[in-house]
């Protein structure tokens, strides 16, 4: 559902377009773009020292000891202060280490208020046992806040090992079932009615309830929060993938609609106008987004064992781990014009009359949305390669 303010803005757009105002319906569709883009979404994580707070906030960034912004682990000391962990590629996406409730400090019914409770979209509570009296009573809190909490029993591998190591009969699934049965039991014997306890290895994000636990937040964050949510995630699985690609198609319209409004620039040895910049801005959030820019493929490299060559030999866009550039972009384009001339013009030129874009720039639209969809199918394709690289090597599932 669209919020006011958007159904607001996309009726402002309309409206200049169909006056013909290029000029306000560019800057409209930029702000609505850049609005889009840089929706905050603020995390908190809680729970006692040593439970595994650091190690999940780095994995969740995808963030490796060495880089900027790397969460200190194995610390002992107690954050005393909320602390924000940005996002490397969305700094609208910020993790908050809180300090662990409980105690002279941080009693249970002060707890949100001192640690500014309205900041945060939704609360993580972590453990690496069962869950306390003290993170009992804070979930009571959050939802007296009217906000939601989810459980994360963390360090699932290190039990599942301890269990291989004393089980002659050894089931994995079983071992997982028990331990989640065991900490939503003691949730609700202290009064937690239906509590979402997910178990995960920040070792192995891949494994286990993750995917569960992403998918929950994904269906219980308002839908204005939820493409925050998706462009950040690593591709731990090939629906985050999919569903990346489906979120950044659904936003074409929009590029194609901005590249409609501003002044077109011929693109050499095409036939038609396209803006190459404003492809190029574009490309570089899908690159980023799908682990396809040279940083995120070293770090994929490092974290798999699988060699850089390899994932480099998997992968088929020019656009792939390099830097993208205009002229890069016309390059590709200018190559693969006729393929992308084929694709989803149909499905695009069903925007024109909804966004009121007059016939004499609709040509631009049409062609920046085919263009656009060109360049996200083959950067999806190339996600779905690489990832498939990085698993054959990688999963015990
Ligand atoms: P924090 O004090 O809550 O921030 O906890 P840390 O993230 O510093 O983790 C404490 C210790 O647990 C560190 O030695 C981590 O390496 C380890 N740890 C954290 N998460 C996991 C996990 O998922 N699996 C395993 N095996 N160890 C973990």
């Amino acid at each position: 559902m669209d919020t006011p303010h958007d159904c607001e803005s996309v009726e402002e757009i309309k409206a200049a377009l169909q006056k013909n105002n290029q000029a306000l319906a560019m800057e409209k569709i930029k702000e609505y773009v850049d609005k889009q883009n840089n929706i905050p979404l603020n995390i908190a994580i809680t729970g006692e020292t040593g439970s595994g707070k650091s190690t999940f906030i780095n994995a969740f960034r995808g963030v490796k000891h060495g880089d900027a912004g790397y969460a200190p682990t194995g610390v002992r000391e107690c954050t005393k202060v909320p602390t924000p962990y940005t996002h490397p590629n969305y700094p609208n996406v910020k993790l908050w280490d809180l300090p662990g409730v409980g105690g002279k400090h941080f009693p249970a019914d002060q707890y949100l208020n001192d640690v500014g409770f309205e900041n945060y979209d939704f609360f993580i509570i972590i453990s690496d046992t069962r869950f306390r009296e003290n993170d009992v009573k804070l979930a009571r809190e959050i939802q007296r806040m009217k906000k939601k909490f989810y459980f994360v029993r963390s360090k699932i591998d290190n039990d599942i090992r301890a269990q291989k190591l004393c089980q002659s009969e050894f089931s994995e699934a079983e071992i997982k079932e028990q331990i989640k049965e065991d900490c939503i039991k003691c949730l609700q014997e202290q009064g937690i009615q239906s509590p979402q306890v997910f178990l995960v290895s920040s070792f192995e994000l891949h494994l286990h309830d993750f995917s569960l636990f992403i998918e929950t937040l994904e269906r219980e964050l308002p839908e204005h929060k939820r493409n925050a949510l998706l462009f950040a995630m690593p591709n731990i699985n090939q629906q985050i993938i999919n569903k990346k690609k489906e979120a950044f198609q659904a936003n074409i319209k929009w590029y194609a609609a901005l590249s409609a409004a501003v002044a077109a620039v011929p693109l050499p040895g095409l036939s038609v106008g396209v803006d190459a910049a404003l492809l190029a801005h574009v490309a570089k959030q899908y690159a980023v987004s799908f682990g396809l820019d040279v940083p995120s493929l070293e770090n994929l490299a490092k974290s798999t064992g699988v060699p850089f060559k390899d994932f480099m030999a998997s992968i088929l866009s020019p656009l792939a781990a390099t830097k993208i550039t205009p002229d890069l972009i016309i390059k590709v384009l200018t190559q693969c014009a006729s393929a992308a001339a084929l694709m989803a013009a149909e499905e695009g030129s069903r925007f024109i009359p909804f966004l009121g874009i007059p016939a004499a720039m609709a040509l631009s639209f049409t062609t920046t949305y085919r263009m656009l969809n060109f360049i996200l199918n083959e950067l999806a394709d190339d996600a779905q390669r690489v990832f498939e690289k990085a698993l054959g090597c990688n999963t015990t599932e």
